[in-house]
This record gives structure tokens, C-alpha cells and sequence, in this order.
């Protein structure tokens, strides 16, 4: 099948896409109040793409009043388990169908490579939404050991109104970790997702109801942080927050969670995580993770392994083996190559951020191994090459600071101690790695690190069934697993008196 998609195919398949955007409130593609619109460029070459409404506090209050009658009245909380999971199931599987034109938008919005979008991305979406689905009639209540004069109910009841709010670095994935759950467990959902990505979020909404989703249940308002994330954060009907994004606006999240009515919020937010690699690790295999888990998309990535911590011993080697798997396997090209493993940074602000922080990482004193250099300029799009900087120290800016872009930190150190100070030295705590033929080892380092997910001997493994989210200023909260629909719900106890 890959073999048909060619850079011609994803241009032909374009011409045929309507890019105009509009808010998605209670079953209708809707226009902002205020008429207002923006416009998106295109990461991969910088031409005008998506048009979208801009919307502000009316929009919001729209979508938060569709979403609360609909819960209000009950139409999907109290319907069968059996039937919500039949609708829920039909979504994923307009997913499947729609896959080219929901990964044509998705590329179009943040400019990763399409064949990306397709194979990981929207199958990870559909497959998001399945998950949840086949929870629903699993689900089961409890009854507390009161004694025999009496029965305690022990209810798990949805929350009501969740808004999430989401970035656009997987704008899909991170959609359904927050759908999947949320609905599943009987809310409704104003979805407010970043605005440089939010045309995949309005095609899912529409495929929701199609499926049968009430209209009300999945909402979807577009627009920019402060005009829209801030009214939705800030909104006295909105039950929950569920975030994704900069630890910066995650602190403003909690802020107004507290201005208004104490609404729960759940944050996942940045991350600069430590690989970590011991001198009697696989270096082949060392080198892979680090470059897979550092530069896969572009390193805009919460989790990338932006800090290399590497044992002194083997720094040089693991680095000329790093820039071989660079070289040779991680193609960055136009996102329509087949051929591209990488593409373009999301947007002109964000490439033009990322350059200065490697300019200001290097008069500090870094060290430049490869990479790391605008390419492409030509084509009009936002390309960084990826790149490594050694002989770093975990106080330079470029080991400390998220960039959010192909660009490494390599840390040398002497010993385990060390290592291990290191890698904790950071206010994030999101995940990491280490690399090490020894398994005491292994185990002793993996639980003393400070984050929510450890890998050993590999890197960036996930699946479904594992709860993923940050300790430290990476957040509090998890999505993904059975968990997350804990996050979701509330307990209620309904007593009852015997005789
Ligand atoms: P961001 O914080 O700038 O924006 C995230 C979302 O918040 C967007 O929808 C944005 O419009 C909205 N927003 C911005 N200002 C707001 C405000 N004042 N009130 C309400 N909403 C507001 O982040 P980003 O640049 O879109 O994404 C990159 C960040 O996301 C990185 O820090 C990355 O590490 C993090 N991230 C974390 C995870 C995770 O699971 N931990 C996953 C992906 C991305």
C-alpha cells in the first residue's frame, strides 16, 4: 500500500480537502460569534492553509451549554453501557476509514511526515477510542463492607463538563487519551485544541456524531490560548480541566482552576528527560534510542530523550555511532516523501525559538558534534536538522531548558552516583532511560529516577494498557490505561437502611 503513496498522491488528494475550520457545537460546524477567522500556514512550505474561526468567550459559552444540557438530560450518561460502546466502536472505525484525509490534516497542521500521521498517529487515534469503548461494560461499581443493617453503594459517576485543552505536537493521540475516557465514562467535552492544530479535532468531532455520539457530547471550540483556553479554564460550569502543554500555561491552568469554581485539573505537561548510558551497554542499541527518541518528530516531543548522559569512557564512540543512525536512517524531507522520517517544526515562531536557543546554548560555550542547522530554506517550510552538542554540562541552558526541537544535550559522567544526580537534576520528571548490560544495575537505577515512566534497554515503548503522565513540574494525573477514567469520574455513596 506504501508504495502508492507518493508525494503526487498526498498533492492530488489535497486539491479535493476543504480546509475551512469552524467551531463544532452540538452536532454543527459553527462559525465564531464574532466572525473573526485566522489563518495557518503550512510547516511544510509556508503557504496559507487551514482558515479557522476564531473564537473567543461566547464560542466557549455556546459549547459548555450544549455540553451540559446534553449531560443534563442524559442522553449518552444514562445510556446502555452495550449501546455506548456499539457508538464508540463505530468511531474508531470511521477513524480507520477516514485515516488518509485525517492524516492529510494532521500533516498539513503540524508538518510531520504524512506516512507518520497515518501509521502512527491516526491508528494510535482509532485504536485510543476502541480502547475505552470495550471498557464500558466492564465497568462495575462496589458495594462497602458496612455491616449486615445496611448497604452502601459505591458509585463511580462521570464529573459532567470537561474541557481539555490540547497542544499540537500529536494533536490526535493526545485528543483521544482525553475522548477516550472522558466520554466513555459519561461526560460531555468542549475540546479546545491548539491553533496551529485544529483540524483534525473538528473531523473527529464530525465522525463522532456520524457514529451515533449525541450531538452536545464532543464539542470543539478553535481559537488561541488567552481567547479561548483561558474562558474555557476559567468557565463556572466546566467540572474539569484536562491539559496538555507547556508547563507555563499548566501553572495558569491551576491558577484558574482556583479563580473560579475549583474546577479538578489534570496537567501533562513538559518534559527534558535523561538517557542514560553505562560503558558496558549495547552502543548499537544505545545509539538507536537515543537518536529515534530524540529526533522522532522532529523532537517535538514531550518525553525526547534531550539529555544524553553518557559514561565518559564511550562519549566519543556512542556519538559517532548517534550521527550514524542520524545520517543514514532518519531522513528529513517535504512531509509528502515517502521517503521522510522527519519533516518540518510546527510553525515559523517555534523554528525561529528553537534556533535561538541553540544560538544562546552555544555563546554560553556548547559544542556543536553535527546538526542542529536550518535546511530547506528554499522551500519556504521550517526545517531543522538534527543535531548534538557534547561535552555539555547539566547547568547550560540547552541541557536545562525544553526546546522542543532535534536537539541534543550530551552529558558525559564518571560514575552511577553521578549519573543519577544528574538525571534528577532537572524540575521535570516526565520519563527516562538507562542503558546497561548489568540488571542490578538496571533495577537500582530505574527506581530511584524521578519520573512516571522508565524504560530499560529501549526507549519510547508504550502501549494502551500503561498509564503515562509526569511527576515534578511534568504534571500530576495520567492518561492512558484503565486509570484514566478514574481521572474522569467521582465516587458517590448512596446508604441504605435495612428494616
Ligand atoms: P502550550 O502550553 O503553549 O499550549 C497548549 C494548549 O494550551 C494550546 O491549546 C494553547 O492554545 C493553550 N493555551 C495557551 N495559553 C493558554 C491560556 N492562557 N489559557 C488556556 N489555554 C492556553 O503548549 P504547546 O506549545 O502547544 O505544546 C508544547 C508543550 O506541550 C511542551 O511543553 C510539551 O512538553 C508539552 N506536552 C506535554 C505532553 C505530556 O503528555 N506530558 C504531551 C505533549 C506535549
Amino acid at each position: 500500500m506504501t508504495a502508492t503513496y507518493t508525494r503526487e498522491y498526498w498533492e492530488a488528494r489535497l486539491v479535493s480537502l476543504s480546509l475551512e475550520g469552524r467551531c463544532f457545537i452540538n452536532g454543527e460546524h459553527r462559525h465564531a460569534v464574532s466572525g473573526k477567522t485566522f489563518v495557518r500556514p503550512r510547516p511544510m512550505d509556508g503557504k496559507p492553509g487551514a482558515v479557522l474561526a476564531r473564537g473567543e468567550a461566547a464560542d466557549v459559552e455556546a459549547a459548555v451549554l450544549s455540553a451540559r444540557k446534553v449531560f443534563e438530560a442524559g442522553v449518552w450518561r444514562l445510556k446502555e453501557p452495550s449501546e455506548k460502546k456499539r457508538i464508540m466502536l463505530r468511531w474508531a472505525k470511521l477513524i480507520r476509514a477516514h485515516a488518509e484525509e485525517l492524516a492529510l490534516l494532521e500533516t498539513l497542521d503540524v508538518g510531520k511526515p504524512v506516512l507518520a500521521s497515518l501509521n502512527v498517529d491516526v491508528r494510535l487515534c482509532a485504536d485510543g477510542i476502541q480502547y475505552y469503548a470495550e471498557m464500558i461494560d466492564k465497568l462495575y461499581d462496589e458495594i462497602a463492607p458496612t455491616g449486615p443493617n445496611a448497604r452502601a453503594l459505591v458509585r463511580k459517576v462521570p464529573l459532567g463538563v470537561i474541557g481539555a485543552i490540547t497542544p499540537w505536537n500529536y494533536p490526535m493521540i493526545i485528543d483521544c487519551w482525553k475522548l477516550g475516557p472522558a466520554i466513555a465514562a459519561g461526560n460531555s467535552v468542549v475540546l479546545k485544541p491548539a491553533e496551529q492544530s485544529s483540524l483534525s479535532a473538528i473531523r473527529l468531532a464530525s465522525l463522532a456524531v456520524e457514529a451515533g455520539l449525541p450531538p452536545g457530547v464532543f464539542n470543539v471550540v478553535t481559537g488561541y490560548g488567552e481567547e479561548a483556553g483561558k474562558p474555557l479554564a476559567l468557565h463556572m460550569d466546566v467540572d474539569m480541566i484536562a491539559f496538555t502543554g507547556s508547563t507555563a500555561v499548566g501553572k495558569l491552568i491551576m491558577e484558574y482552576a482556583a479563580q473560579s469554581n475549583i474546577k479538578r485539573v489534570a496537567l501533562e505537561l513538559g518534559g527534558k528527560s535523561p538517557l542514560v548510558v553505562f560503558a558496558d551497554a549495547d552502543l548499537d542499541a544505545a545509539a538507536s534510542a537515543v537518536a529515534w527518541g530524540c529526533f522522532y518528530n522532529s523532537g517535538e516531543t514531550c518525553h525526547a530523550s534531550t539529555r544524553l548522559l553518557v559514561q565518559r569512557s564511550v562519549q566519543e564512540r556512542l556519538i559517532e555511532k548517534i550521527e550514524a543512525v542520524t545520517r543514514n536512517d532518519i531522513m528529513l524531507a517535504h512531509p509528502f516523501e515517502p521517503s521522510a522520517q522527519i519533516g518540518a517544526l510546527v510553525e515559523q515562531g517555534h523554528m525561529d525559538k528553537v534556533l535561538g536557543l541553540i544560538a544562546a546554548g552555544e555563546r554560553e560555550g556548547a559544542r556543536r558534534a553535527f546538526g542542529a542547522e536550518r535546511v530547506l530554506s528554499e522551500t519556504g517550510g521550517y526545517y531543522i536538522s538534527p543535531g548534538v552538542f557534547v561535552d555539555m554540562t547539566n547547568d547550560m541552558s540547552l541541557a536545562r531548558q525544553e526546546i522542543f526541537g532535534p536537539v541534543l544535550a550530551a552529558i558525559p559522567f564518571d560514575t552511577e552516583e553521578e549519573a543519577l544526580r544528574i538525571a534528577n537534576d532537572t524540575i521535570y520528571g516526565l520519563a527516562g532511560a538507562v542503558f546497561t548490560r548489568d540488571m542490578d544495575r538496571a533495577h537500582r537505577f530505574s527506581e530511584a529516577l524521578h519520573a512516571g515512566t522508565v524504560w530499560i534497554n529501549t526507549y519510547d515503548m508504550s502501549n494502551f494498557a500503561t498509564p503515562f503522565g509526569g511527576f515534578k513540574q511534568s504534571g500530576f494525573g495520567r492518561d492512558r490505561s484503565v486509570h484514566a477514567i478514574d481521572k474522569y469520574c467521582d465516587y458517590k455513596t448512596i446508604w441504605q437502611q435495612f428494616g
